[in-house]
Formats: C-alpha cells, sequence, structure tokens
C-alpha cells in the first residue's frame, strides 16, 4: 500500500441506514486515529430513510463505489462494515485488500490470506460498535456523527423494538440523541415515515431499498424487508411488489425470494415469496401452515436476521 493510497470504508450493497452511517463515522474516526486517507463510499443508492437523516443532519451521502476489482496501480484497499458476505459485498471483494471488517452479523463467507482487523460484536447495530471505537479511542462525538449514528440504531433495531436490540445498543442511542439533539420517538417516526414513503417508486426501487442475498449449501435466496409504522401501507407495498418478485427471482439468479413486510408498532411481519420451495421453507421454518390469500404472518417477527434466516437456514442446510 502506498503512502497516499485511499483507504474505503464500506458497507453492504441495497445500503440501509447503517451501511452508510457508519460508514461515514467509522472513516472519520479512522482519519482522526491515523491520519490516512479513509474515505466512506457507498455500495448502492441511498434509500428514502438515509437520504432523510443525511438531509437532517446536512452531510452528504458518500460516492458510489462500484467495484473494487484489482487495477494496474494493484489492489483495492477495503475495510468492510455491517456486513461480512461475498454475495452482499461491493463487486470484487475477493480481488481487493481487505483490511478489516467491523460487523454485527453472523459470520458469513468472506475469507482472506492475512489476519485481519475483524471486530465483531452480537449488537443490534454496527453504528454500536462505532460509537465503542471513539470512546475506546478517546475522540468525541460531533452532533453530525452523534445523529447519524443514533439513527442508524434507530433504524436497525425498529426503535429498539427489535429482539436484535440490546441494552447496550439503548444506552449508546440515548447518549447520542442527546448530543445530536433530538427526541428520539418523534425523530424516529419522521425517519420511518421517509423510509415507507415508496409512492413515487417503481416496484423494482422498492424492491432493492433492502434486499440481501443469502447462500445455503445448494441452495441460494434472498430477502428483501420493508418496515412500517402503518399496516396499510405495508399492503400497497405488498400489491406493487408481488408482481415484480417472479423477475427479481429471475434476475437475481436465486432459488427463492422472501420479501418482509414488516409493521413495527405491532411487532409482526406479512412475508410474500417466490420460488418452487419457498412455502415449503417457511412452513418448516415456522412450523406453520397457510390460511388464506398468499402471503404468511408472522407474528412477532420483525428482525430478518434473528428471526428469519437462522431458521431458514437450519431448514435449507
Ligand atoms: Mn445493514
Ligand atoms: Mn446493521
Amino acid at each position: 500500500m502506498s503512502d497516499n493510497q485511499k483507504i474505503y470504508v464500506v458497507g453492504h450493497k441495497n445500503p440501509d441506514t447503517d451501511s452508510i452511517c457508519s460508514a461515514i463515522a467509522y472513516a472519520e474516526l479512522k482519519r482522526r486515529i491515523t491520519k490516512e486517507t479513509y474515505e466512506a463510499r457507498r455500495a448502492g443508492n441511498v434509500n428514502e430513510e438515509t437520504q432523510y437523516v443525511l438531509d437532517y443532519f446536512k452531510v452528504p451521502a458518500p460516492e458510489l463505489l462500484e467495484s473494487v476489482v484489482k487495477t494496474e496501480e494493484g489492489k483495492v484497499s477495503v475495510i468492510l462494515v455491517d456486513h461480512n458476505e461475498v454475495g452482499q459485498a461491493v463487486d470484487g471483494i475477493k480481488e481487493a485488500e481487505l483490511l478489516e471488517i467491523i460487523d454485527h452479523h453472523k459470520i458469513g463467507d468472506i475469507t482472506t490470506e492475512a489476519p485481519i482487523y475483524f471486530r465483531n460484536q452480537p449488537v443490534g447495530c454496527t453504528a454500536s460498535i462505532v460509537y465503542q471505537m471513539y470512546e475506546e479511542n478517546n475522540q468525541e462525538v460531533s452532533k453530525e456523527i452523534a445523529g447519524l449514528l443514533c439513527s442508524a440504531i434507530l433504524s436497525d433495531t425498529l426503535m429498539f423494538r427489535s429482539p436484535t436490540c440490546t441494552p447496550k445498543d439503548k444506552e449508546i442511542a440515548e447518549k447520542l440523541a442527546e448530543i445530536a439533539q433530538i427526541n428520539v420517538e418523534e425523530y424516529a417516526m419522521a425517519m420511518f415515515k421517509a423510509g415507507s414513503n415508496l409512492a413515487d417508486k417503481t416496484p423494482e426501487e422498492i424492491f432493492f431499498q433492502d434486499f440481501k442475498k443469502f447462500t445455503a449449501g445448494e441452495v441460494s435466496f434472498g430477502v428483501g424487508q420493508i418496515s412500517s409504522m402503518a399496516e396499510d401501507e405495508l399492503f400497497e407495498i405488498a400489491d406493487r411488489l408481488k408482481p415484480y418478485m417472479p423477475q427479481a427471482l429471475k434476475e437475481q439468479g436465486v432459488d427463492m425470494i422472501f420479501f418482509m413486510l414488516t409493521d413495527i408498532l405491532s411487532e409482526s411481519t406479512n412475508l410474500i415469496y417466490v420460488g418452487d420451495k419457498a412455502e415449503a421453507t417457511i412452513e418448516k421454518a415456522y412450523k406453520i401452515s397457510k390460511e388464506a390469500g398468499d402471503y404468511y404472518k408472522l407474528a412477532g417477527v420483525v428482525s430478518r436476521k434473528k428471526q428469519l434466516i437462522p431458521f431458514f437456514m437450519d431448514v435449507l442446510q
């Protein structure tokens, strides 16, 4: 790595608020403590929720990083935040020089040739880890960074309602809210509302707001999610997504696609799906059978990471 080479800090594809905000905050921390050129990047479009957050705190969106394939100048250096799966990472990740991973998801399939700094903590949000790293390095958090990190925690934990949320996340978010001068409840409501305002979006845009791919043995599947505080809005979104899903199945080259329409207030998910084995997978995973309609109602399920992926992995592996 040459002296003035940039190091990119980047979250997963179809970035959510955590992937964008943790990348910005962690790049800032690394610049401060190392004096090297760390720059935040995004691995896809900024969604409506994240745009609301960036506008609120007047922080520009990171530039797009389309690929990290090796160039004539050599390998591209990257730090991954909020993911550690090849399928979710920016294109060319296998050719990049991976320096660090900061994440709160299950350990995935990214491998390296040399040891790296790999920090994985079972907390509700990468932003909670990044905040701890500011503290460990005795670095103050600015109002803007506090706002971004707090937003990421509220987003990932669905305002502390998700089972992925730990007491640590809540404690950190409350500290950050004070620095950022926001009222958590009011701010979170406005943020989620911005995120589910999909009136001007095509079904495809809605679909890719938050979509991730997974593999279990020979089987690959994708899971999207949209959360809202209004159930009506979720039914509308479902109606718009359903006709697009078969096309997504083909284009993504996966065996099944599931889409979680999560009602934050009632803490439940309506699950729509496509793919031959999708129904069987859901029924085995949750030991339920379908009543009526073309979706499954999963009471108490709000977290893709904790309440859906592990069950599907179990069934499929
Ligand atoms: Mn994420
Ligand atoms: Mn996250």
